[in-house]
C-alpha cells in the first residue's frame, strides 16, 4: 500500500499552498488528492454565470512570494471566476505541484489506525493510501446544498446548482428559467442571464442586502501602485479584521446629523464594495446605527425598482445589514425593471412542489426549461462530514460533531490525531478575505510539522478541554455580535434541516486570531496532546 508523510484533501487555493510547503519547504512525501478533474477548489466549481470575487484583487491571492505576486497582472477590481482559475494555473505552473496531485479522486473514509499512527484513506476510484499527516484543505462553501423539495426528481427538465456548475455551457438564450436563492451566487447569476433568457423568475425566501460593486478595469496607473506596494499591502491585510485593505471607521453614526451622515453614506455607496459596512465603526456592532445603514440601502432599492411592490418584497428586511454575509452586485435591482424577470415572495407564495415541467408555488404554476438552485452550502463541517473521518477509539466525526462542531482554534479536533484543518469551523474563515486566512493557516500547520518532526514526535492532538474552552470563546463573542439576530443564517447553521444551530466560525476577527494562534505555537503546543 502507498504511504506518504502527508495527504492534503482538495487542490484549490488551499491545498496547493500546503503542498508546496509540505512538499518544498518540509521535504515531506507529499500527495494532494482532489475530486475535480483540476485544480482550482471554489473556482473549478464555481462556473456559474457572473461568478466573481467580492475580494479586491490586488489582494486576492498568494503573499508568500513577491516574484508570484509581481509576476501576475489582475486587470480588473474583482477578479473573476476563470481569470482566478487562470491565476491559480500560473501558480501552480511556478510550483511545479500537479505532478503530486491525484484528480478524480473523492474520498469515501479515512480512518485512524491507532497502533500504526497512520490514517488509512480510501477514495471512489479504490485506491488506499495510507499517510501519518492528514490535511483537509477541502473549502468551507464546498458542499452543495439543494434543498429536498417535494418532486424534484419528476423534474423533466435540466437544474443546475450554482456551485457545481457544468464546465459544458449551458445554453440559457431564449429560455424560460427559474432562479432559487438570492444570496451572493444568485445576486450574480441573475442580472447576467436576464439579458439573454426569455423569462426569468426568481425565488426569493429572505431579502438581502446588496452594495453596488463597482467593478472597474484597473488602469496602468493603479497596477504599478499594487506592485509597488506588494509589501505593504501584504502587511496591511494581515492587520485588519477581514484580512481587506479597508479598515472599520472609527466614528460613530451618531457622531453626525442625517445630512452629513448620509454624505458619509453616499460616498461608500458610489466606492462600492464590502468596505461600505466599515464607513462607521458602529454599523457592525449597535443596532441603532445599523437601522442607519439598512434604512439608507432600503431607500436606493426603493429608489431604483419601479414597481412598488417588488420594491417591497425587495426590502422586507428580517435581519440587520451584516448580521448575514452582505453581497455585492451589478445592476441586480435595476433587472426588476425589465419586462423578462419576475419575482416571487416565497414568504407568501412558498413552493409546494417541483412537477414534471416546473414549480408550483401556493398561488402559480410555473412552468421552465431549467431550474438554477443558487441555495447555497452546508458550509463550513458539510465538506469536512462527507469525509467520513474516524478518529482514535473508533470515534466518528459525524457523531462527535452531532450536537456542534468540536474543534481547537478551527484547526485540530480532539481524538483525531495528526488532523490538520484549514479553514475549519472555529476559524474566521468565511469572515475574511479567504486567501489571507489560508496563508495564516498553511503557515501555522508547516511550522507545527516542523516542530514535530525536529522533536521527533509521533502525534499531535488537541486536549479536549482547550476544544471546550475555545467553542465557549466563539459563543461568548458570537451571542455579544449582531450575526445571531439574523433567523436564517447560514454562518448558525440555518440553512439545512437537522443540523445544529451554533455559531461556526470565529467571530473575534484575524488578528485577535493570528494571535492566538501565534501565541500556542510560540508557547509549544501546550493546549495539545503530543507523544
Ligand atoms: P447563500 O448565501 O447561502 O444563499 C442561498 C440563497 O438560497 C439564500 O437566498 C437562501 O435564502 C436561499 N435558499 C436556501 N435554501 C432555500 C430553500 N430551501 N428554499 C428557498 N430558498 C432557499 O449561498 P450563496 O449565494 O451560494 O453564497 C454562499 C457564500 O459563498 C457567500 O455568503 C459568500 O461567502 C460565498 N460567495 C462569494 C461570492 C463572491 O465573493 N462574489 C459569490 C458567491 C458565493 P435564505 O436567505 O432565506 O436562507
Amino acid at each position: 500500500m502507498l504511504q506518504f508523510d502527508s495527504i492534503i484533501i482538495g487542490a484549490g487555493i488551499s491545498g496547493l499552498y500546503q503542498l508546496h510547503k509540505c512538499r518544498d519547504e518540509l521535504n515531506l512525501k507529499t500527495l494532494a488528492i482532489e475530486e475535480g478533474s483540476d485544480i482550482g477548489g471554489t473556482w473549478f466549481w464555481n462556473r456559474y454565470p457572473g461568478a466573481r470575487c467580492d475580494s479586491e484583487s490586488h489582494t486576492y491571492g498568494y503573499t508568500f512570494s513577491e516574484k508570484i505576486y509581481k509576476n501576475w497582472t489582475w486587470k480588473e477590481k474583482y477578479p473573476k471566476q476563470n481569470t482566478i482559475l487562470k491565476y491559480l494555473k500560473y501558480v501552480e505552473k511556478k510550483l511545479d505541484l500537479k505532478k503530486d496531485i491525484l484528480f478524480n479522486n473523492k474520498i469515501t473514509s479515512a480512518k485512524y489506525l491507532e497502533r500504526k499512527n497512520l490514517w488509512l484513506i480510501k477514495t471512489n476510484k479504490n485506491k488506499v493510501l495510507l499517510c501519518k499527516y492528514l490535511i483537509c484543505a477541502v473549502g468551507s462553501l464546498s458542499s452543495a446544498n439543494i434543498p429536498k423539495i417535494k418532486g424534484l426528481n419528476t423534474y423533466e427538465g435540466k437544474y443546475y446548482h450554482t456551485g457545481r456548475w457544468p464546465k459544458k455551457k449551458v445554453n440559457l438564450k431564449n429560455k424560460v428559467v427559474a432562479q432559487i436563492g438570492t444570496g451572493s451566487s444568485g445576486i450574480q447569476v441573475a442580472p447576467t442571464i436576464a439579458k439573454k433568457v426569455k423569462k426569468l423568475v426568481i425565488f426569493q425566501r429572505t431579502p438581502n442586502y446588496s452594495i453596488p460593486a463597482r467593478n472597474k478595469k484597473l488602469t496602468k496607473e493603479i497596477i504599478n501602485k499594487y506592485l509597488k506596494n506588494y509589501k505593504k499591502i501584504k502587511n496591511l491585510i494581515k492587520k485588519t479584521p477581514g484580512g481587506h485593505t479597508f479598515n472599520f471607521s472609527s466614528r460613530s453614526v451618531f457622531d453626525f446629523n442625517k445630512i452629513e451622515r448620509n454624505k458619509i453614506f453616499e460616498e461608500a455607496w458610489l466606492k462600492g464594495s464590502l468596505a461600505f459596512r466599515a464607513c462607521f465603526g458602529d454599523i457592525t456592532k449597535k443596532l441603532d446605527a445599523n437601522k442607519k445603514a439598512s434604512n439608507f440601502i432600503k431607500e436606493k432599492i426603493l429608489n431604483t425598482v419601479k414597481d412598488k411592490k417588488v420594491a417591497e418584497i425587495l426590502t422586507n428586511f428580517d435581519h440587520p445589514f451584516t448580521s448575514k454575509r452582505p453581497t455585492l452586485n451589478t445592476n441586480y435591482y435595476e433587472i426588476f425593471n425589465k419586462d423578462n424577470v419576475e419575482l416571487i415572495d416565497l414568504k407568501t407564495n412558498p413552493i409546494i412542489k417541483i412537477t414534471k415541467k416546473g414549480i408550483k408555488t401556493k398561488y402559480n404554476e410555473f412552468f421552465f426549461d431549467k431550474i438554477i438552485f443558487a441555495t447555497g452550502y452546508d458550509a463550513l463541517t458539510g465538506p469536512l462530514l462527507s469525509l467520513n473521518l474516524v478518529g482514535k477509539k473508533n470515534i466518528k466525526l459525524k457523531k462527535l460533531w452531532s450536537k456542534s462542531p468540536k474543534t481547537y482554534l478551527g484547526l485540530m479536533i480532539p481524538n483525531f490525531p495528526n488532523l490538520f484543518i484549514i479553514q475549519g469551523p472555529g476559524s474566521p474563515s468565511v469572515l475574511t478575505n479567504v486567501p489571507v486566512q489560508i496563508e495564516q493557516h498553511v503557515e501555522w500547520i508547516t511550522n507545527c510539522l516542523n516542530f514535530l518532526n525536529k522533536k521527533n514526535k509521533k502525534t499531535i492532538e488537541p486536549t479536549i478541554s482547550s476544544a471546550k474552552r475555545w467553542s465557549a470563546e466563539i459563543k461568548k463573542l458570537a451571542d455579544a455580535s449582531l450575526f445571531m439576530k439574523a433567523k436564517i443564517s447560514w454562518y448558525k447553521g440555518d440553512n439545512i434541516p437537522g443540523k445544529p444551530k451554533v455559531f461556526i466560525p470565529y467571530p473575534g476577527g484575524l488578528p485577535r486570531y493570528r494571535n492566538i494562534c501565534n501565541k500556542v505555537e510560540k508557547n509549544q503546543y501546550k493546549e495539545f496532546l503530543i507523544k
